[in-house]
This record gives C-alpha cells, sequence and structure tokens, in this order.
C-alpha cells in the first residue's frame, strides 16, 4: 500500500504513527508549510494555550512528563508535536513545502499534484489537513485603510513589539480573550471589540512542579492514571453536560459561570456587558482564569457598540467614536466548514467534493464520503470538536482509517455506502435538534446551511463507532 498523508499536523502525525502500527510504511506526508504542527505552528499569538488539560492534550502513544503547565502555551505543544514526529520516525516522510492541490481517482488508485507537481499514484489518502485553519477576516469597511500595523490572529509577525502600543483587538471569543490576558500586560492601552458577550468558566492555570513532573517520569503509571482520570472528567462531564448528557453538570457549568462573572466583576455596567443573552455552552465555552481581571486593567477597554468601519488612524464605531490605535488584531476566527478546501478532490464518476458538499458538508461516521473510495478524512464533517480534546478524536478516527486501510491492502478499494450515509446524516440532523447549539445564539458551529457542524452524542458513543469498522456499510470494490 502506499499511501499519502495530506498535513502534518496532530492528525496526519496519529495517522502516520498508526499507519507504522499496521506495518504500512509506504507513506508521506505533504506538508504545504516548512513546519509540522498545524494549529500550533499557526498560532502564535501572545497568550496562545490549549485550554485542554495538557496530561490529557497529548497521543496516547506518547506520554509526556514534561510539561510546565496544566494547560501549557502555545509554543510548548508545538515542540511536542516535533518531538512526537521524530520519535516514531515520522519527521523524514513529511514532505514540506508541497500544498495538496488536486487528487483524482482512476483505475483503482490516487493521482496526487501537489503545489511542486505531480506526485505520482497512491492506493490510498488520508485528509488530516484540518478545520479551524482558515483564518476569517470580518467584513468591515476600510479594512486596508487602517494606517497602523494589523494582522489575524493565526497570522502572528513575531517581529511586532506591542510594549506600551494602542492595541486594538475584535473578536472576544477563545482567541481574544487569550490574547486580552497577554496583552493588557504589555500594551500601553487595550481595546477589546466584543460584538457578543461570552460565557467565561475559570480555569485555574498553575505550573506543573518539577518535583510532580519527576514524579510522572518515575511513575509513567501514575501519569496515565491521571490521563484517565482527566479523559473521563472531560468526556463524560463536561462533554456530556454541554452535548445535553449529564444535566446535573451542566448545572454546576452554569452555576460556575454566572459565580465566576459575578465574583469577578464588581461594577454592574461592565457586569452588564459581559453578560451573555443566550446559554452556557451554546457557543464554545470559554476557559480563563485571567480574562475577567485583564479587562478590568486601568489600560484596558471593553468596547461593546457596533463598529462602523476602519479608518487609517483606528477604528470608528457608529456612535461617531474614534479608537485610535497602533495596532489592531483580528481575532475573528476560521472558515470552519472549509474543510479539504481549497483542494480539487475528483472521485469515482466524475464526482468532484466540492460539490458533493455545496449543500453541506456530510460524511459517513466523519471519515469517508460515498463516490470516494479509498478517501479518508481526519477531523471531517461533524467530528468530535469544540470542547474536547482534539487529539482523543484524531487518534480515534486515524485507528479506524487504518483499518479501512488494511483491508484496502488485499486489492480492493472501500467506500460507505450512500444509504448507510445518509441514514447516518439523517440521524445526525434528528438529533441535533434541541441541543445547546442551536438554543439560540450564533457560532462557528454553524454552516452556511445553519446546521451544526458538531457531534450531537457523548463521546463514549463516538469511541464506540470507531471501534472497528462495519465492513456491510462499505462497498467493496476492485
Ligand atoms: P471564534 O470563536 O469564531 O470567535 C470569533 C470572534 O470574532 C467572536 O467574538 C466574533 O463575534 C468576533 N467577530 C467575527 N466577525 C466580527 C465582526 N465583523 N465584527 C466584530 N466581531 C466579529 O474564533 P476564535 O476565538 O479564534 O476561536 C475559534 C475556536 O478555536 C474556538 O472556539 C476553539 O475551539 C479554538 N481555540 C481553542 C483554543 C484553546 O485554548 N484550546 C484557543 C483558541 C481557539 P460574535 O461572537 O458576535 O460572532
Amino acid at each position: 500500500m502506499r499511501v499519502a498523508i495530506i498535513g502534518s499536523g496532530a492528525s496526519g502525525i496519529a495517522a502516520a504513527y498508526y499507519l507504522k502500527q499496521a506495518s504500512i510504511t509506504d507513506f508521506t506526508l505533504f506538508e504545504k508549510s516548512d513546519d509540522l504542527g498545524g494549529t500550533w505552528r499557526d498560532n502564535r499569538y501572545p497568550g496562545v494555550a490549549c485550554d485542554v488539560p495538557s496530561h490529557l492534550y497529548r497521543f496516547t502513544f506518547a506520554p509526556n512528563a514534561e510539561w510546565t503547565r496544566r494547560c501549557s502555551p502555545g509554543a510548548e505543544i508545538q515542540g511536542y508535536m516535533r518531538d512526537v514526529a521524530k520519535q516514531i520516525g515520522t519527521f523524514p516522510k513529511i514532505a514540506f513545502g508541497h500544498e495538496v492541490i488536486e487528487a483524482k481517482f482512476a483505475d483503482g488508485g490516487w493521482d496526487v499534484t501537489t503545489s511542486k507537481g505531480p506526485q505520482g499514484r497512491f492506493d490510498a489518502v488520508i485528509s488530516a489537513s484540518g478545520a479551524l485553519h482558515h483564518p476569517k477576516m470580518p467584513d468591515i469597511e476600510g479594512l486596508d485603510s487602517f494606517a497602523g500595523g494589523s494582522c489575524h490572529s493565526a497570522r502572528w509577525d513575531d517581529s511586532v513589539d506591542l510594549t506600551g502600543k494602542r492595541v486594538g483587538i475584535i473578536g472576544s471569543g477563545s482567541t481574544g480573550t487569550q490574547l486580552t490576558c497577554a496583552l493588557a500586560e504589555i500594551a500601553g492601552t487595550l481595546t477589546l471589540f466584543q460584538r457578543t458577550a461570552q460565557w467565561i468558566m475559570p480555569l485555574p492555570n498553575h505550573p506543573i512542579a518539577e518535583e510532580k513532573r519527576k514524579e510522572y517520569r518515575d511513575d509513567p503509571a501514575k501519569m496515565d492514571g491521571y490521563y484517565h482520570y482527566l479523559a473521563s472528567r472531560f468526556n463524560e462531564v463536561f462533554g456530556d453536560a454541554v452535548s445535553g448528557h449529564n444535566p446535573e453538570a451542566y448545572d454546576h457549568m452554569v452555576e460556575a459561570c454566572e459565580e465566576n462573572l459575578r465574583a469577578s466583576i464588581a461594577d454592574p455596567d461592565l457586569r452588564a456587558k459581559l453578560t451573555p443573552d443566550y446559554k452556557v455552552g451554546c457557543k464554545r465555552l470559554v476557559l480563563s482564569d485571567g480574562f475577567y481581571a485583564a479587562i478590568q486593567r486601568p489600560n484596558a477597554t471593553l468596547e461593546t457598540g457596533a463598529i462602523s468601519k476602519i479608518e487609517p488612524q483606528g477604528v470608528r464605531m457608529e456612535d461617531g467614536t474614534l479608537h485610535e490605535l497602533d495596532y489592531l488584531i483580528y481575532a475573528t476566527g476560521f472558515h470552519a466548514h472549509s474543510l479539504c478546501h481549497p483542494m480539487h478532490i475528483a472521485g469515482r464518476d466524475g464526482r468532484v467534493l466540492a460539490d458533493e458538499w455545496a449543500d453541506g458538508n456530510y460524511a459517513y461516521r466523519s471519515v469517508a464520503v460515498p463516490g470516494f473510495p479509498n478517501w479518508f478524512m481526519i477531523g471531517g464533517p461533524n467530528s468530535p470538536i469544540g470542547n474536547f480534546s482534539y487529539l482523543m478524536t484524531a487518534e480515534l478516527q486515524a485507528k479506524y482509517v487504518v483499518s479501512l486501510i488494511e483491508h484496502a491492502s488485499s486489492g480492493v478499494t472501500v467506500e460507505p455506502k450512500a444509504a448507510v450515509t445518509e441514514a447516518y446524516n439523517a440521524e445526525l440532523r434528528e438529533a441535533m435538534n434541541g441541543t445547546i447549539w442551536v438554543s439560540g445564539c450564533d457560532s462557528w458551529y454553524f454552516d452556511k446551511q445553519g446546521r451544526v457542524a458538531s457531534y450531537p452524542w457523548q463521546f463514549s458513543r463516538f469511541a464506540e463507532e470507531m471501534q472497528a469498522p462495519d465492513f456491510a456499510d462499505f462497498l467493496i470494490g476492485s
């Protein structure tokens, strides 16, 4: 079997690991950038960290005793990704600077073309190209007229020093809040332009002492026990609370967010501005221990008015106020539904993936699409994302996809049956009705058709779905 993996972020690394475990060693990871790590390579803004505890946000096959904080900074996670890729021998298999432009199915295989030209035929392709990957710029008049410096949060310019500067941040999601915490400490003034308030769950982010790290180094079983403890807290308590399967835990979550706001913000006007008008968990919950303190610093301003336009000097509000700025950061999120974009993926009988998904992305159990034999995805449509450890999701999908590829190694092609895929998606849409995500807010979970691209069931069901393929659900071709 010759396998192409698209992307060398967490999903690509997991795919490479499980292919090797299955003794499939002829594979290449095509990476458009000059470094691996995906999200952690792209997101280098001040304050970036993963709000999933580090001892959970790691591969099961690469425990790490060395995490320095409960929720480690992005650079440390990026270092971990590099170390893992080296440990498992993936580094030499990455073709850097190769952006996959096209993959075409013909005569039982996939012809893959990258920005550097045709790369030959592969028996199977695993797309591990990321979900929160394409930066979304806001649709605001005058964006290009700003005379100061600016960037999207996922395109950070490491050479910029914002010490003492007048800084503006548009967007108050997970990224905007992390930026606020970091920049309020160094900026001359910081203005956060908040369109919609966020619920904030307190998450103390304490350092992990060397003593504790040594304990984990010396006793890997103990560290593993902690991983499983965190996994059960996240998936069975937190995840189930958000997905509506643990009402008691949900009530605790609501109390924690409300109390956090009450206890942290004394000024009733500011508290009113920071109080969301939708249910906790409707938008992806923000986990932060520092945001409320940061926004109350004397140099910080929370602006909740409507933005009229951007001018050379700064941001003009609809009430006429001008916020003069030196630097403006767009923490405005991602095109979360542009999966596999902008690759041209041509399957069987002239089918094109972008056309198949014109009315919304869909897949069989997130990993495969009818009409696209031996084409697999990690982080595909309706994968459990958001408030889960994405590494758990990626690993389960990678193992499952590799089982399908092993099956195809006997010279056959594998693709999900159309009827089974339709039934799965109908059940998924039905289950989405009544979830917290459709309870009255806007978020990146919604696609253009107004459907929610998350996973409506419990993580335990997802793990069960990914246990082993049911080959009765697949067309086996030759
Ligand atoms: P996001 O959650 O989509 O937030 C985008 C923000 O920009 C929102 O506050 C949005 O306001 C605002 N916005 C967008 N267009 C605007 C406009 N034209 N005018 C004014 N405001 C505008 O994006 P994100 O914060 O980058 O986070 C995306 C996801 O990445 C997270 O939910 C999370 O899953 C992941 N993430 C994770 C971590 C972590 O620690 N694990 C950290 C960062 C990000 P509205 O709310 O009004 O739309």
